[in-house]
């Protein structure tokens, strides 16, 4: 909350200040929580279901309610992100997780790399095609391009508000994305099956249409490609930028 939520109010109070009133912020599908129904829409009721997403839901209701204090003032962009993974094509920018990472993507380069033994999977249980928690990853180059995408919107825009989900618009199991990785990168992701992580839902996949039509964006991106990519940066380097 220290961070998110007082981060924003004062970086808003010193862009008042500067007279600088365009903003794209990043939000989080983690607003959505618990949900029934996929793809996700941004219509859909928020609820979040741990505290990171609830101060991303707190932060949009800031931006609504700052637009709305002076609706010819503000030009903001709230930008939704999935889960976003990959790393830059070069294989010099990447994923450098501190301590032992909590995201599947970096885990699984660690494993790749040989620094970790073996991947715990959360849970084969949900209720998802084949057990497995699901989610709809998005390669960092394609999330990037969106915001390219927010601002030149924004640009043409006098004001306003508005908010856009920032996904692929697919979704892929956890063991999806094992098979995936062994297969484009060669190598062999050992994995254990552990009890669901608190906090976690079965399944997010992201509604892309506003995006693709208010935007003009699309993802381009293949799952192949954000594996290709996040090993390239992993075997480059090994244990990280250090
Ligand atoms: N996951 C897993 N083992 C890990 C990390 C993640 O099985 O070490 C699963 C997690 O339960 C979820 C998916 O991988 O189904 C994506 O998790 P991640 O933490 O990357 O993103 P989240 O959607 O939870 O923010």
């Amino acid at each position: 909350w220290d961070v998110n939520v007082c981060g924003t109010k004062n970086l808003l109070e010193i862009m008042k200040d500067n007279e600088c009133y365009s903003i794209v912020f990043s939000s989080s599908a983690t607003i959505y929580g618990l949900t029934n129904s996929v793809p996700i829409s941004e219509e859909q009721n928020f609820s979040p279901i741990n505290p990171y997403g609830k101060t991303k839901v707190a932060i949009e209701n800031m931006l609504c309610d700052l637009f709305k204090s002076n609706i010819n003032l503000w030009k903001i962009a709230s930008l939704r992100y999935f889960n976003p993974v990959g790393a830059h094509p070069s294989g010099k920018i990447g994923e450098d997780s501190k301590g032992i990472p909590s995201n599947l993507f970096p885990y699984i380069t660690q494993v790749a790399i040989g620094r970790l033994d073996y991947l715990q999977v959360f849970g084969d249980d949900w209720d998802t095609k084949d057990g497995f928690g699901v989610r709809d990853y998005i390669h960092i180059i394609d999330l990037a391009e969106g915001h390219i995408a927010a601002l030149e919107y924004l640009k043409l825009k006098k004001s306003g508000f508005d908010f856009f989900n920032l996904g692929s618009g697919d979704g892929y199991s956890v063991l999806e994305i094992i098979k995936e990785f062994e297969l484009s990168t060669g190598c062999n992701i050992p994995y254990k099956i552990h009890a669901r992580r608190e906090g976690d839902i079965a399944i997010s996949i992201a509604d892309i249409a506003k995006a693709k039509k208010i935007l003009a964006w699309e993802p381009n991106k293949t799952l192949r490609q954000v594996c290709v990519d996040c090993w390239k940066w992993q075997s480059n380097n090994p244990n990280g930028y250090s």
